[in-house]
């Protein structure tokens, strides 16, 4: 047995005992040493996503040791510091072979459990993962950061989908965890004047820390003060849209020039009011962003040379048992929280 922290029915989570997992031929147990809270399982915690139903152990954004190798698992040895990829695909489908493991049809996710599958996360002292899935962590890089591989994943994943020409222009709307490591892949990928879009002046001021050009406070003439910022009356030349919703699509839309790209990472809401005219006129082109596609290994460097820095982002570090506690404060937006990770 192991201790793990268990989403035992929608709101409520236990920390105690679990079986722990088993080591498949290709897989490698691993002590997990840190995990990071997801947006998603934050959402999934109460059932309003459908995709954290209970009794689920859940964590996908982790960082350990491996303690036991499966039989045919080459390369990898006990005492090696990984991470891994929080999506476990195939490896042999056409998506697969092409390189968008992220759209793998067999893919599941660590930690989720939807209508087709349960598969317990890291939110334990043990997580049993496919090799094909582990990165190597570098000596030098603490577990903490480590588990920050996933979203960094994201976030260069997102700006790898849209055309970016060095010193382009890029708008950043939303700048929550993922926003602000977009800000920074846009800068670490060569744009030149980046500026962050978000109604929380914390986090823009955040996002001027971490190398934003310029900030604007959405709302009112945020439209006009953007086209300032960018110092061109058509807009810029990229977009960046990490929400989600309605006035966030529209903004991400307006505030581009024609000819001009604009990449969704978030998906708040299923469905927006999209301003089709502006698109087809302006002749503008809009890329959608799942998840990642194997930018692990870029992530890890990226963490580790500190071209994108997780640590500001990290707002407490904490005992698993204590996780549960955690979850009721984010999910009550508490004002401020970025990332909260847990140790078993
Ligand atoms: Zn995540
Ligand atoms: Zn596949």
């Amino acid at each position: 047995m192991m201790k793990a922290l268990t989403l035992t029915e929608y709101g409520k989570f236990e920390f105690g005992e679990a079986a722990e997992p088993e080591v498949g031929k290709c897989e490698v147990k691993i002590r997990v040493k840190a995990c990071g809270i997801c947006g998603s399982d934050v959402h999934g915690m109460d059932g309003s996503s459908g995709r954290r139903i209970p009794p689920i152990i859940m964590g996908h954004e982790a960082a350990g040791e491996i303690v036991e190798i499966g039989q045919q698992v080459e390369g990898w040895q006990v005492g090696d510091r990984v991470t891994f990829d929080s999506t476990v695909y195939c490896g042999e489908c056409e998506s697969c072979r092409s390189g968008q493991i992220n759209l793998c049809p067999k893919r599941n996710v660590l930690g989720v459990s939807c209508d087709d599958y349960c598969r317990h996360g890291a939110f334990a002292e043990f997580v049993s993962v496919p090799q094909h899935i582990l990165y190597a962590v570098p000596d030098s890089l603490p577990y903490e950061q480590a588990a920050f591989a996933e979203p960094v994943s994201i976030a260069l994943h997102g700006v790898s989908r849209v055309p970016l020409k060095t010193g382009d222009s890029a708008v950043v709307i939303g700048a929550g965890l993922i926003g602000l490591l977009v800000v920074q892949a846009l800068k670490a990928a060569g744009a030149g004047l980046v500026v962050a879009v978000d109604v929380d002046e914390d986090r823009l001021k955040m996002a001027l820390e971490l190398g934003a050009d310029a900030v604007v406070v959405s709302g009112d003439g945020a439209l006009e003060k953007i086209r300032q910022a960018v110092g061109n009356e058509d807009g810029a030349d990229v977009a960046m849209e990490v929400v989600g919703f309605t006035p966030t699509i529209q903004l991400a839309v307006n505030c581009v020039r024609k000819g001009g790209s604009v990449g969704c990472v978030g998906n708040l809401q299923a469905e927006v009011q999209f301003p089709l005219q502006a698109v087809v006129t302006r002749e503008l082109s809009v890329f959608g962003s799942c998840a990642s596609a194997g930018e692990y290994g870029d992530a890890v460097k990226a963490v580790a040379d500190g071209s994108i820095r997780v640590e500001p982002l990290m707002s407490a570090v904490a005992d698993l048992h204590e996780g549960g506690e955690w979850f009721d404060r984010l999910h009550a937006r508490e004002k401020g929280l970025m990332k909260v990770i847990l140790k078993p």
